[in-house]
């Protein structure tokens, strides 16, 4: 991608690796001092810097200088590894998940001593190669046994595997490299996230250790329960008692739904249980397409503790009521009577 000034820097890189390997003298210095051996604009001790995890068939090259390690840069304790990601949960109001919010949040995490730049060295010294192991981390034993030779490699004794030797160590790590902070995160919830899912932020856990990438900061939500609605996924489902009159004569009822009241007129007749749907008036879908709805069930009450005249008043209307009035009533009788022959 010749446009991509970025693509264009790790071509070159990609390049330099392979004109490394190809080259007896700069391989052996690369295999001494890393990058640092053989490019000049590579200074200080750091070798690869962060961007190592971007170059994967890099990692794969490299492989191959260390081929006679097994799986190499996993053996290697001073290859570019990884730095740890953290998770956290938060707990989220109803309606911050449903509109999204920014929530701050305390991390500890590990990042490079701003000291030392990562060095371990005390600023104005420098690493040094260890010579016992010429920076490799690792020494080859070779056993005399009755079977023939056996290599095996270990750490270095003299770097522990490092590397290098830190003779005066940077006072804030202590050769370290790498310090615990804490830090403050700004996280930007999206709206209509659900509860257990996840917002990663890349490389902002802790730093990589030589020079490999960052972990990332995985934030897992867990919504608090709302006292009226119920989410299921982006859809809202609420319960409204209401009177046996309102069912019978129709009413508008001021439903709540996550954007305030909304009028939703009920018809006569309407049976307990009765589920009505209000379209788009769920929670916004997370990646920004659509709503779901809201779910309205209304479930009638039976009004208790009646006074003297509003039980005279029921009795009136139910001596007055007919079978038209309360057809499953009428019909469920007559199935009984059909059942055990009693016509
Ligand atoms: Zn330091
Ligand atoms: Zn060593």
């Amino acid at each position: 991608n010749k446009d991509n000034p970025e693509a264009a820097e790790q071509f070159k890189e990609v390049n330099e690796a392979y004109e490394v390997l190809s080259d007896k003298d700069k391989r052996a210095k690369y295999d001494q001092f890393g990058f640092a051996g053989v490019d000049p604009s590579y200074g200080g001790a750091g070798g690869f810097d962060g961007s190592f995890a971007d170059f994967g068939d890099l990692g794969d090259i490299f492989g191959s200088f260390f081929g006679g390690f097994g799986s190499g840069r996993s053996s290697r304790r001073n290859a570019p590894q990884r730095g740890e990601s953290i998770h956290r949960n938060i707990i989220l109001s109803f309606e911050e998940a449903a509109f999204g919010c920014e929530k701050e949040l305390s991390i500890e995490r590990i990042e490079t001593c701003d000291e030392c730049g990562g060095t371990g060295a005390a600023p104005g010294t420098s690493a040094e190669t260890c010579a016992n192991c010429r920076g490799t981390g690792t020494v080859t034993q070779t056993q005399r046994t009755p079977l023939g030779m056996f290599q095996t490699q270990a750490a270095c004794p003299n770097c522990r595997g490092t590397g290098k030797i830190i003779k005066k160590p940077c006072s804030k790590c202590g050769g370290a490299g790498r310090v615990r902070k804490t830090r403050k995160f700004k996280v930007n919830i999206p709206a209509g996230i659900d509860e257990g899912q996840s917002i990663q932020q890349r490389g902002q856990g802790s730093a990589g250790v030589n020079g490999g990438p960052a972990g990332d900061l995985i934030v897992t939500v867990s919504i608090r329960p709302h006292p009226i609605f119920t989410r299921k996924g982006q859809d809202v489902l609420i319960d409204i008692p209401i009177s046996f009159a309102q069912a019978a004569l129709g009413d508008t009822l001021q439903v709540p739904t996550v954007d305030g009241r909304v009028e939703y007129k009920i018809p006569e007749g309407t049976q307990t249980g009765t589920m009505f749907r209000m379209k788009g008036k769920g929670i916004q879908n997370v990646n920004g397409r659509g709503r779901g709805d809201q779910f309205v069930r209304v479930n009638i009450e039976v009004p208790k503790h009646l006074s003297d005249k509003q039980k005279k008043l029921l009795r009136e209307f139910e001596d007055s009521a007919t079978d038209t009035n309360q057809s499953q009533r009428k019909s469920f009788w007559d199935k009984v009577k059909d059942a055990f022959s009693e016509r």
